[in-house]
């Protein structure tokens, strides 16, 4: 495995529609544990295939129970409404208050290319509504209903 470089916002690649995946070989097997990797590193709970620079549908989330690769996933069920911070390793230091459902019903692909279905709640949910946003070349700016000041997030200091 290897950490691959985060693209950053600004760069056009962030704001392109990505391909499907056709061939479940050992090039997509490198390139889901690569990007787990990278996310790691970046204390991230999620990492899209274009935020390496990947035009393709493919995202990774691990939000603390485990590991999920997604690729091809298709949303097809939200429910209810969330509102809570969110980042980006793709827009370091930056953060908001996002709207996003409280749960979805996706559909995808393992690396082998076998189907799956995942209902996913609350922060999984989200991560899922984000990183699936990146496939379509949206970032979660587009999704704040209010920024917020980093200093809000840093522990204050008596
Ligand atoms: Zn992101």
């Amino acid at each position: 495995m290897a950490i691959r470089n985060i693209v950053k916002e600004g760069d056009p690649v962030l704001n392109k529609v990505c391909r499907p995946v056709e061939r479940f070989d050992e090039k997509l097997a490198t390139l889901l544990d690569d990007m787990y990797e990278t996310m790691v590193a970046g204390e991230g709970v999620g990492l899209a295939a274009p935020q390496v620079g990947v035009l393709r549908r493919i995202f990774v989330i691990d939000i603390g129970e485990g590991r999920q690769d997604f690729v091809n996933p298709k949303i097809i069920k939200t429910k209810g409404v969330q509102e809570g911070s969110e980042g980006c390793l793709s827009c370091p230091g930056e953060f908001g208050i996002t709207k996003r459902p409280m749960y979805v019903t996706v559909c995808a692909q393992n690396r082998y290319g076998d189907q799956f279905t995942i209902n996913a709640e609350g922060l999984f949910a989200k991560a899922i509504c984000h990183e699936n946003d990146h496939l379509d070349g949206i970032l979660f700016k587009e999704h704040v209903i209010r920024p917020i000041d980093p200093e809000e997030l840093r522990p204050k200091k008596r």
